[in-house]
């Protein structure tokens, strides 16, 4: 039998001659390409709006632009950063990357997104000089939050923002999940916060195989990101009739990262660009056909959405851990690719014992955890495919 992968990009013929298109023309490092994606991506979520426009910067991953978010905000050793266990190895490592320690905090048992009674819990004890849990925990100033956009939902993003503006952090969204998406007011996930960033890579909902793009409305956040993308290169503004330097010149500002995204890339995003919303169809019609499949069957619960889903993933949830296990294998067997997200970061080795954790520490993570399943949801998919995946399934004996 075939096999039918968990992910698959959608790459078309407009996406290859724009590569050649780069290819041919002798730039293939960051140049008109990159500015034409950014210029596009902020037009793109700022549709309709005239004021608290967005500003985008690409950035050669999602990774690469939460550790530069997190740098421009100015975190470092003595700060904590909040996150939610349930989210990938980036979102918590960039804030080690600075030095500042990580409080995790738990997420919602619907959505799986950042609880925000949780979160103002956490700040409460660290804002007191408390740790993080009470007792227990990092110490140190709270400085940002992350929620992620767990899948394509976005979060509580207007209770997250209420109290981070009263309890003085900071926020910064992971939408690497959650691009299109936007809520009934008009306003995009990503854009809510002091910044977004939003991951290209190969299984994401728009992809350059690897890439990122920052986004952010603060200027002097923007200013910084641009300068240390790129080296902490600086080109000052001098008057060019006076002034004698010529285009050559530059100075190093400050000890900058290697973080751009090439012309090659950038020029594949584009493309991709002007297909979201095609892209998005294709995702939401596909996650239909799984629902109507799976409603009502006594052993599922069908991941929630609403009208802002950008359907990222399929999380499905099943009864119990040991099932999970047992559907994972019989899907493989089956030659079905599927996936869990995520392994929760306090259970791995390096935050259990940097922090002295135990697995029982945020139960719904947990609970999330043990009973999820990603199914195979990328355009392209036929209705073929879907109905294979919801047959495996339902014939499963849970
Ligand atoms: C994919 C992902 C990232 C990282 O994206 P890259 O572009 O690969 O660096 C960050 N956060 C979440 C939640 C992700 O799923």
């Amino acid at each position: 039998m075939t096999p039918l992968p968990f992910a698959r990009p959608f790459i078309g013929r407009e996406e290859e001659d724009a590569v050649l298109r780069v290819l041919r023309s002798g730039w293939l490092t960051t140049g008109k390409e990159a500015l034409s994606f950014e210029q596009e991506f902020a037009d793109f979520l700022n549709r309709g709006k005239t004021d608290g426009q967005v500003q985008a910067l690409a950035v050669n991953s999602a990774t690469s632009g939460l550790h530069l978010v997190l740098e421009a905000l100015g975190v470092g050793q003595g700060d904590v950063v909040l996150v939610p266990p349930l989210t990938f190895a980036s979102t918590a490592e960039v804030a080690r990357y600075l030095g500042a320690e990580i409080a995790f905090v738990d997420v919602e048992p619907g959505d799986f997104c950042i609880a925000p009674m949780r979160l103002r819990q956490t700040l409460c004890h660290l804002r007191s000089g408390k740790g993080a849990y009470g007792e227990y925990g990092p110490r140190g100033t709270p400085k940002v939050v992350i929620p992620v956009h767990y899948g394509g939902m976005p979060c509580a993003m207007d209770e997250i923002l209420d109290i981070a503006h009263e309890l003085n952090v900071a926020v910064l969204e992971d939408a690497a999940h959650c691009f299109p998406s936007f809520l009934p007011d008009g306003r995009a996930a990503g854009t809510l916060g002091d910044a977004g960033v939003f991951s290209f890579y190969a299984t994401k909902t728009i992809t350059t195989g690897e890439g990122g793009m920052v986004v952010s409305r603060n200027q002097a956040l923007i200013q910084r990101i641009s300068t240390m993308r790129l080296h902490g290169i600086d080109r000052p503004a001098w008057n060019r009739y006076t002034d004698v330097r010529g285009s050559w010149y530059y100075e190093i500002i400050e000890a900058g990262y290697k973080y751009n995204l090439p012309d090659i890339l950038a020029a594949l995003g584009r493309v991709q660009l002007s297909r979201a919303f095609d892209l998005l169809a294709m995702r939401r019609r596909l996650a239909g056909i799984y629902d109507a499949g799976f409603s009502g069957h006594p052993a599922l619960e069908i991941p929630p959405v609403n009208s802002a889903c950008a359907y990222h993933l399929y999380p499905l949830r099943v009864k119990d851990s040991a099932t999970r296990n047992r559907l994972i294998d019989a899907l493989q067997q089956e030659g079905i690719g599927v996936s869990v997200h995520f392994i929760p970061l306090h259970t791995m080795p390096y935050y259990r014992r940097r922090y002295n954790l135990s697995a029982d520490f945020f139960p719904a993570a947990m609970d999330a955890f043990s009973r999820e399943i990603s199914l195979p949801l990328w355009p392209g998919m036929t209705d073929e495919d879907a109905a294979r995946v919801i047959a495996a399934v339902t014939n499963f004996a849970f």
